[in-house]
């Protein structure tokens, strides 16, 4: 047990707690049971951007301890895996036996805990869905220190995917993985000259790709504002392989090739290095069909280098990411130009269209288009994003708790219509609100 200061991905307001790392579900009890008035939070890998696994003057569970495999059923795809496993864990372990996590994020060092706490998406969301889809049942223990097995059928389920650590803690799931023949992706790549079209083009074809992700250029102005690469791509079945690949087609090949050291000052991203970066980015992927890609290639180039977030210096970064209706894409260039004429530089830029939700009250993905963008933290930033908040909540959208860490209780209600639903599960399976996070203090999630 050790008080330790604690941060997201995007090294912002840092805060100290008591870490206990426990090594079984008994322990998990003994912690929550345990838990002085300042309460208890699940962490993961801290791949959230914000405060969600954060708990000033309280208890934060280091869940990575309990990081068993249990099972992998081949013919059924079933796995049944402790809580505190890595995405890339489970991969390492599954590929062999042919099987594939349906939904994978941009970067695979998030645990299965922090996957259904925040009922995580990926590129694949318009044929798969989000997290919580493939999640058979899982092993909860609840604040009285019990452990309860949960499955689709219970409300308590659906309040815990998405519910940010805040119904109770995971320790334990059953998840339900895909076959696939090869652990490479058939890529098609387009340059498309400006937003517009990029939009356009990725509004067609939806159905015949699994997986689909734009980056586009935010720096440069005039003609080519908005221009990009729309990646759209289907697992490469083994006759798609080139002979050398065939050889041992369900191979792990996702490399990590650095570690960033810590030593860089705040303000290296700036508009010069901005427009660098996105220039070579534009340039690196010229328009081809049919490229066979691997997993770092296609889904994970960030996980390339290990801890990159140092690249924005020590005052850290945000991330703003929302969603707003399919019919509202519009909103998506308002807020770039908005950011723009705020001088305010995003190198990595990311936007998906989201297939339909699922029944859980705060998951985030709901059918739209949802907008990622990095920015360095800066005085001005917050006023900003001030501004870009009622213009995605006025469309009707809202921001995800997974990537927040600067916004208003107001904008969560407005944004999560269903949130009251969510308190009515949560504050009756916790009803002396022992689970409670900085986040959820912040936004005001919770009540109790
Ligand atoms: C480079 C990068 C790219 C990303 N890309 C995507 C993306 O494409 N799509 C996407 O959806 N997200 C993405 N994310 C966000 C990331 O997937 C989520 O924040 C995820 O929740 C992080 O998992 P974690 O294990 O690090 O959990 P943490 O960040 O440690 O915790 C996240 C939340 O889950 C809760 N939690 C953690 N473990 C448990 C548990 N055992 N029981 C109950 N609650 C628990 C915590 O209390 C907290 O509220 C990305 C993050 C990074 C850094």
């Amino acid at each position: 047990m050790a008080t330790t200061t604690l941060r997201g991905w995007g090294r912002t307001a840092p805060t100290r707690a008591t870490v206990v790392r426990p090594g079984s579900p008994a322990d998990v009890a003994a912690a929550v049971t345990s838990a002085g008035p300042r309460g208890v939070i699940a962490r993961g890998l801290g791949r959230s951007y914000g405060d969600p696994a954060q708990n000033a003057g309280g208890t934060v569970l280091d869940m990575t301890g309990l990081a068993a495999i249990h099972s992998i059923d081949r013919d059924s795809g079933r796995v049944d895996v402790d809580a505190g496993v890595s995405l890339d864990t489970l991969m390492r372990r599954a590929l062999p036996f042919g099987l594939w996590l349906p939904v994978l994020p941009g970067t695979r060092q998030v645990t299965v805990g922090g996957a259904i706490g925040a009922d995580i998406h990926g590129k694949a969301h318009h044929v798969v869905g989000s997290f919580g889809n493939h999640v058979e049942s899982l092993d909860l223990v609840t604040a009285d220190g019990a452990l309860t097995t949960l499955t689709p059928e219970d409300e308590l389920f659906w309040a815990t995917v998405g519910g940010m650590g805040l119904t109770g803690v995971v320790v334990r799931a059953t998840l339900r993985l895909h076959h696939v023949e090869t652990a490479y992706f058939t890529v098609d790549t387009e340059q498309i000259g400006n937003l517009d079209e990029l939009m356009a083009r990725q509004s067609v074809d939806d159905d015949k790709y699994a997986e689909t992700v734009s980056w586009f250029d935010a720096v440069t102005t005039g003609a080519h504002f908005g221009r990009g690469l729309l990646m759209r791509a289907n697992h490469s079945t083994l006759d798609e392989l080139p002979p050398k690949l065939r050889r041992d087609p369900l191979k792990f090949d996702a490399p990590q090739l650095l570690t960033v050291p810590d030593v860089f000052p705040p303000g290296l991203l700036n508009r010069l290095t901005g427009r660098l970066f996105s220039e070579l980015w534009y340039r690196k992927s010229p328009t081809r069909a049919g490229a066979i890609q691997n997993i770092t290639q296609f889904l994970h180039p960030l996980d390339i280098a290990g801890e990159w977030n140092r690249v924005y210096g020590p005052h850290g970064f945000l991330q703003y990411q929302f969603v707003v209706p399919l019919d509202r894409g519009d909103v998506i260039r308002t807020v770039l130009e908005r950011m723009t004429a705020a001088g305010q530089v995003s190198a990595l830029n990311v936007l998906k269209r989201f297939g339909a939700g699922n029944r859980a009250p705060l998951s985030f993905p709901m059918p739209g288009w949802t907008l990622c963008v990095d920015i360095p933290v800066n005085p001005r930033l917050g006023a900003l994003c001030d501004e870009l908040d009622a213009i995605v909540l006025d469309a009707g959208g809202r921001h995800y708790l997974a990537k927040e860490s600067r916004t208003t209780p107001e904008a969560i209600r407005r944004g999560y219509p269903r949130l009251d639903e969510w308190r009515t599960v949560r504050d009756a399976a916790d009803p002396r609100g022992v689970f409670v996070s900085d986040m959820a203090r912040r936004l005001e999630l919770t009540t109790t």
